[in-house]
């Protein structure tokens, strides 16, 4: 049996913490040591040659961060994983590993915000970037550029939640001779695996579903062993983004839950889009699980499962009426990031930027929530009665 056939539960379980290397210690230690010594100098001068299978410094290898390195390879099925210190970090090193000055990044409709300043970013090196609104194959085909290096992409989209067919864009990029990289953070490892439909780097903010607590930030780089071993000491050691252990033992606790939280977020998800969606209050609901989605039949073939992010529309898109609602909520806490126990609430519209969210294609009566384990009932009740609330003026 290879790791790849192990079932996700089994892994968040057992896969590398081998109890007899921590002497039957059922939870791993926190390794918190900087450096490791050597019984004599031959033995260090073969770690060094072969840093990334040996224990030197924890900037490249730590005993806990590896254990948590292993299960997110596995659940992604993919050969290698590195963690880093934020999501942000393992994103950045990945669009790195394979850019020099004079190329140009193709990506794909709507991308974490700081992903798309990072692009401009790295004009100052030379390096150009565009971004469609489309997700039509023949459209993006028209946008790659002879010195095209990636195509980046998200699916579910940042904010808009809508799915990119990720079979057609890896065989695009592999005919023209490009690297794919995907921000599979929404889905979570246990919902989808873009590797399998051939996209070569896969990317996660560990600080969401994978931890799942709110107390921790990090990031994951899946990826094969040929790419990894030029990562490892380039972008990943260079850059220095490595996660602490102390980190990585919070994730390893995070991941222990994640098949029952995920399952848990999927049905008080889609009950909480399926209420949106009967509501006169709501325009439109942006939310892949839902078979009005126009992307159902596609997301279909490619998830396994839908988490509990998820957009939609009030019916008055007028800023009042978005801060009128978000001030009436009582479970759904006012906040960045998601994808931890506790419902959370947010809008791209802050009221001073209305004109640039519609310039950009979104609606500015657009509400992003993320469904936490709270009883799904008392959500319902809670979003129903800041529903029904007049928009007051600001
Ligand atoms: N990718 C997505 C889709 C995100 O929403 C975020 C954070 O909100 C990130 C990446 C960045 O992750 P981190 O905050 O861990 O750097």
């Amino acid at each position: 049996m290879t790791n790849q056939n192990f079932s996700d539960e089994h892994v968040v379980t057992h896969l590398g913490d081998e109890y007899e290397r921590f002497h039957g210690a059922v939870v791993p230690p926190i390794y918190q040591n900087s450096l490791f010594v050597f019984k004599d100098f031959d033995d260090l001068t073969k770690a060094m040659k072969d840093e990334q299978g040996s224990y030197l410094y924890w900037r490249g290898t730590n005993p806990t961060v590896e254990i948590v390195e292993k299960k997110i390879a596995a659940l992604e099925k993919g050969e290698k994983c590195k963690l880093f210190s934020s999501g942000m970090a393992a994103i950045s090193s990945a669009i790195l590993t394979f850019l020099k000055a004079g190329d140009h990044v193709l990506s794909i409709s709507n991308i974490y915000g700081p992903t798309t300043k990072f692009y401009g970013y790295l004009e100052k090196f030379g390096i150009t970037h565009t971004n469609t609104p489309s997700m039509d194959m023949d459209i993006i085909e028209s946008l790659i550029q002879p010195n095209t290096k990636i195509i980046y992409l998200e699916s579910p989209t940042t904010m808009t939640f809508k799915i990119l067919d990720l079979k057609a864009v890896s065989s695009l990029a592999k005919r023209r001779g490009i690297k794919t990289i995907i921000d599979n953070t929404w889905a979570t490892p246990l919902f989808q695996n873009p590797i399998t439909f051939g996209i070569d780097i896969v990317v996660h903010s560990a600080s969401k579903y994978m931890g799942g607590h709110s107390d921790l930030v990090g990031g994951a780089l899946i990826t094969s062993k040929e790419i990894m071993d030029h990562l490892f000491y380039h972008e990943y050691q260079l850059l220095g983004g490595a996660m602490p252990p102390h980190e990585a033992w919070l994730l390893m606790r995070g991941l222990r839950t994640l098949p029952l939280r995920m399952k848990a977020h999927q049905e008080s998800g889609m009950k909480v889009a399926s209420f949106l969606e009967s509501h006169p209050a709501v325009k439109k609901v942006h939310y892949p699980g839902l078979p009005s989605s126009p992307d159902y039949e596609l997301g279909k073939r490619q998830l396994k499962g839908y988490s509990g992010l998820m957009s939609f529309e009030l019916a008055n898109n007028s800023f009042e009426s978005v801060r009128g609602f978000i001030n009436s909520l009582r479970q759904f806490q006012i906040g960045v990031s998601w994808g931890g126990f506790e419902s959370l609430v947010i809008s791209p519209n802050y009221g001073y930027n209305t004109k640039q969210i519609i310039k950009s294609g979104m609606d500015p009566g657009l509400v992003r929530i993320s469904v936490g384990l709270e009883s799904v009932d008392e959500l319902l009740e809670d979003l129903d009665t800041a529903l029904k609330l007049k928009p007051q003026s600001v």
